[in-house]
């Protein structure tokens, strides 16, 4: 037991994606007096446009700026207290011509955003590091290459030979993933259509896809949640954080339409939703817990 502050760092890919998955954790140590560092790689130029207010064809140029705003309205809000950019290009989802664009995290030189993020790492020394898994979640280019450049920085850091002139060698103690609290999102989506509510998956339901394309989708996805689920370590109460989550997501208005389920949860849902964040661990140089884990800091405070 030391007195010297801890560090928390997440890793992601998008301005809004520091929500899911971390929304809590960041609200929750932030509060507790950690240090919170979230390094966003992308500008989410290529994200949609659901704010009202905004014209697409006058804001699209001016949407990097537009989601680093948002991003800063809603880390205020949770209170995290630092925010640093990899400053690639979004490279929108895969398939999509702007995977192809040069300044994109897609086409980026891995061993190059490795130095950037391992320069931030012994800049913060963070304890715990935090990222996505190897699918980056759910495919996204961007958020599979962030997975990337957090594994190889988490290593690289603590390594005097690799990147020498990117500060003093730091090796944090824990490395975790990111992983889709399947458990309370299903108990949600169950209560959700108990009550009458439209569940957030309803929209793929409706769309043009034969029942064959969904039924294999859904075997697809329940066999993902089920290596995901049968992974996770670490689940950390953010219960007392949820209701402040859900206000942070209500700046990111350019990603959250007005009628997302996000703004509509009745409150006890929203509750059952963001009120706990989950977790793989998949390095620690400190002793674990038996049985599941509950604070991402265990073995380090
Ligand atoms: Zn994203």
């Amino acid at each position: 037991m030391s007195n010297r502050i801890l560090t928390l760092m997440a890793v992601h890919a998008h301005p809004d994606d520091e929500l899911i998955g971390t929304g809590g954790v960041l609200a929750r140590y932030s509060h507790e007096g950690v240090n919170t560092v979230l390094v966003t790689c992308t500008r989410g130029e290529v994200g949609e446009i659901h704010d009202p207010d905004l014209n697409e064809e006058e804001a699209r140029p001016r949407l990097g700026d537009i989601r680093i705003a948002e991003l800063n309205c809603a880390l205020e809000i949770i209170g995290v207290k630092h925010s640093e950019q990899l400053g690639y290009r979004d490279s929108g989802m895969i398939g999509t011509p702007d995977n192809e664009d040069p300044r994109c995290f897609n086409k980026a030189d891995l061993g190059e955003a490795t130095g950037k993020l391992v320069r931030l790492v012994r800049q913060y020394k963070p304890d715990v590091i935090t990222t996505y898994n190897e699918i980056g979640g759910y495919g996204h280019p961007d958020h599979i290459n962030a997975h990337r450049i957090a594994v190889a920085a988490f290593d690289a850091a603590a390594d005097p030979a690799q990147y020498p002139d990117a500060g003093e060698p730091h090796q944090a103690q824990k490395l975790y993933y990111t992983s889709w609290n399947f458990k309370r999102w299903q108990q949600m989506t169950e209560e959700m259509k108990a009550r009458g509510l439209k569940s957030p998956w309803e929209d793929d339901e409706d769309s043009d896809k034969t029942p064959e394309q969904r039924e294999k989708e859904q075997t697809e996805w329940m066999e993902r949640m089920q290596t995901e689920m049968a992974r996770q370590t670490t689940e950390v109460d953010t219960h007392e954080y949820a209701t402040l989550v859900r206000r942070a997501a209500r700046c990111h208005r350019t990603q959250f339409s007005q009628d997302s389920f996000f703004y509509t949860l009745p409150e006890d849902l929203n509750h059952l939703a963001f009120g706990a964040d989950t977790f793989a661990r998949i390095k620690s140089f400190v002793p674990v817990p038996e049985g599941t884990e509950t604070d991402l800091f265990a073995g380090i405070r």
